[in-house]
């Protein structure tokens, strides 16, 4: 490493380390400083989690039609929707881990056959706020979780998704995980690319279904 690169690296560090200084860690659940999740929030999150629900055909309408099932660990309110926007908006990665678990003990209770774990990848401009895709991060936990390769094949494009390497989800199927599911349309835009690229079949598993706009259809609708 050069000095000038070094000498960078070092500034950027301290930079960081200030940055962290003068942002107190609070916990998610109760605010308590310095953690991010403290081991009663941890607890409480999981047993939430762990209680879960089976929904598919409840929501808004009924699920889309590319999907061959579709679950969630619980709804998307109190602790679970604290972590979770602390997780995709607030930059703190280490919530991947109960979550991700949370999402694989749902699917080993609950799923039917899937060889193949895809996350449904964040956009572009999130990942560059966040500093990691945290779609990506959930599906790797899920999937180290569940023994599954976890292959990053989905690319969002402005009409819905590509699918990256086809080969390597010809004649699997997919267990699609994503955070939360309001619609299930992004999870059907991903399910419709699957297909046509060879998948055998498509379901999905969220953290959470956000059902707030339930009563106001053309409202989620717009939220995807
Ligand atoms: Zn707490």
């Amino acid at each position: 490493m050069s000095i000038l690169v070094g000498l960078r690296y070092t500034v950027g560090s301290i930079a960081n380390r200030a940055f962290e200084l003068t942002l107190p860690v609070t916990c998610a659940g109760c605010y308590r400083p310095g953690t991010t999740l403290c081991g009663d929030c941890r607890s409480a999150l999981e047993e939430r989690l762990a209680a879960g629900s089976s929904g598919a055909g409840t929501i808004v309408s009924k699920p889309p039609a590319a999907l061959h099932q579709l679950e969630w660990c619980g709804r998307f309110e109190g602790i679970t929707r604290r972590a979770l926007e602390r997780f995709t908006l607030g930059g703190e990665r280490g919530i991947s881990e109960p979550l991700g678990r949370a999402i694989a003990n749902h699917w080993a209770n609950t799923g039917t056959d899937a060889d193949v774990v895809v996350p449904i990848p964040t956009t572009s401009v999130r990942v560059r706020q966040l500093g990691y895709d945290h779609g990506v991060l959930l599906g790797r936990v899920a999937a180290r979780r569940l023994d599954l390769p976890v292959p990053q094949v989905l690319r969002r494009t402005p009409a819905g998704f590509d699918v990256l390497e086809p080969a390597r989800i010809v004649g699997r199927s997919i267990v699609l995980v994503d955070d939360v599911v309001v619609t299930g349309a992004t999870l059907g835009a991903a399910a419709s690319a699957l297909l046509a690229a060879g998948a055998r079949a498509v379901s999905a598993i969220t953290v959470a279904r956000d059902d707030s706009h339930a009563r106001q259809p053309m409202l989620a609708l717009a939220a995807g």
